[in-house]
């Protein structure tokens, strides 16, 4: 049995049931909840180590749940939406979500995301303070000297690329919205920053990428922002 919790809040009884059973079959350990207030006491209750999310829920906006459980908990939520509902997804992201699976989605989807946000979890619980150097397969950033190296040799990044890749590596593994990177990065958000920082980004790439068309390290995700990737994924 997994040491690891994870609780499903769902309305729709047979996506609820695919995802526990899935689960089960995976040896994980879950309770689950079919509405917001629910999710929020399971929460509290159990402390779980993962939540996965519906977004529709008959009692409560998704996003309203993250935000509650975000006044007192870093749990990881992965928040699962229809395709209909993008902008909720953005606004999920924001509140503090991680992650997301767009309905429907397959039974290797779910997983393959439980295991990234276990990764991550496992990480985060591994070090107490940010360490001062990211290694990620031939990627290194030692945070302390400002600098970035790719198979040992330096990368001449400018200052916003390299700011752009310090906030996607101290968040590796976890999918950063437009708004929150242009926030970060400018302090604002405009519209003309998410063009910008399309441009940012294809400049890093070059410099980051073997093949910039198919990255490894910096994945899209269109509409929404970027994530950087853990090489083990
Ligand atoms: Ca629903």
């Amino acid at each position: 049995m997994s040491k690891y919790q994870i609780l499903v809040v769902e309305d729709d009884t047979s996506v609820r049931n695919l995802i526990t059973i899935t689960l089960k079959t995976h040896d994980y350990r879950f309770v689950s909840t079919a509405t917001g207030e629910g999710a929020i006491m399971e929460t509290a209750s159990h402390n779980p180590d993962v939540i996965l999310l519906d977004l529709g829920l008959p009692d409560m906006d998704g996003v309203e749940v993250i935000r509650r459980i975000r006044t007192w908990s870093n749990v990881p939520i992965i928040v699962i939406s229809a395709r209909s509902e993008d902008m909720d997804k953005i606004d999920a992201l924001d509140a503090g979500a991680d992650d997301y699976l767009t309905k429907p989605f397959s039974v290797e989807e779910l997983l393959a995301r439980l295991r990234v946000t276990l990764r991550r979890l496992a990480l985060m619980q591994g070090s107490t303070e940010q360490s001062a150097v990211f290694v990620n397969g031939d990627l290194t950033v030692d945070f302390a000297s400002g600098c970035a190296r790719l198979k040992g040799q330096e990368l001449h990044l400018t200052p916003i690329e390299y700011k752009l890749l310090c906030l996607l590596a101290r968040n590796a593994g976890k999918v950063l919205t437009h708004k929150f990177i242009t926030q970060s990065v400018w302090g604002s958000s405009w519209d003309n920053d998410v063009a910008s920082l399309r441009v940012f980004m294809a400049t890093l790439r070059k410099k980051l990428e073997a093949a910039p068309g198919s990255p490894q390290y910096i994945q899209t995700h269109i509409g929404v922002g970027y994530r950087m990737l853990r090489m083990e994924e």
